[in-house]
Formats: C-alpha cells, sequence, structure tokens
C-alpha cells in the first residue's frame, strides 16, 4: 500500500457519508486542492463556515511526522494482537516510539468510529 493507497482508504472511511465540516458539521463543501507537503491530503473549504480542513484534520494522524502508512500499518498490528515490542520490529522502530503510538490509538484522540472502521477494514487483510 502507498501513501496515495493509504489516504484513498482514509477518505473512503471518514467520509463514508460525504465530506463533513469539522467545524461546523456542515455537509457542503468543495475540494481546495491539495496539502503542500503531503500531495496526497485532499483539501477541503466549508461552504458554510469557510474554514479550510483536510483528510486528517481532527485526527491523530494531523500534525504527525510519520506518514499515514505508518499509523494504517500500526492499527492493523493492533489489531492482530502484537505486543509493542513485536510492532516496533515489524515497524522499524524503537519499542518507545511504538509504545507511543498505540497508545495515543489506544486512548482514541481519532475519532472512535474512525478507528474501529479502520481495523475493521485492515483485519481481513493477510500480513505480507
Ligand atoms: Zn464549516
Amino acid at each position: 500500500m502507498d501513501d496515495h493507497a493509504c489516504y484513498q482508504l482514509l477518505r473512503e472511511i471518514r467520509w463514508a457519508d460525504g465530506v463533513q465540516c469539522p467545524h461546523c458539521n456542515h455537509l457542503e463543501t468543495k475540494k481546495a486542492g491539495f496539502h503542500n507537503t503531503h500531495s496526497n491530503r485532499q483539501r477541503y473549504e466549508c461552504c458554510n463556515c469557510g474554514k479550510r480542513f483536510d483528510d486528517l484534520t481532527d485526527t491523530v494522524f494531523a500534525g504527525s511526522k510519520k506518514p499515514l502508512k505508518t499509523w494504517l500499518v500500526c492499527l492493523y498490528l493492533m489489531g492482530l494482537n502484537l505486543s509493542n515490542l513485536q510492532i516496533a520490529k515489524e515497524l522499524e522502530m524503537a519499542e518507545k516510539t511504538a509504545q507511543e503510538m498505540t497508545t495515543v490509538l489506544r486512548q482514541g484522540i481519532v475519532k472512535k468510529s474512525l478507528i474501529s472502521s479502520l481495523m475493521a477494514w485492515l483485519r481481513p487483510m493477510k500480513p505480507t
């Protein structure tokens, strides 16, 4: 799964009922190009309040230096009930980093429904 596919998956799940403004919950939005540094991250502008947001606004993935893919793989491994140490090995990172990621994900800083949808979506995939 490349970065483009990760964003596509996130969009399909997050905006399953249509793109919704995270500021005022309005459903009429228009696309506003892509993020400057993350070319796969779609930006939107709300037709009601005029505020801009993107695919990651209001999720823990926003502001993270780690690519979305790393978060999705981490979620997937959590779904397999791997320990932080095992996840760290799979993602080739320090155990402390893996622990920070799983803690954040477990705390549900991302909307809980988004996490469970992503996990449900990722579960049937076979590890490569
Ligand atoms: Zn709005």
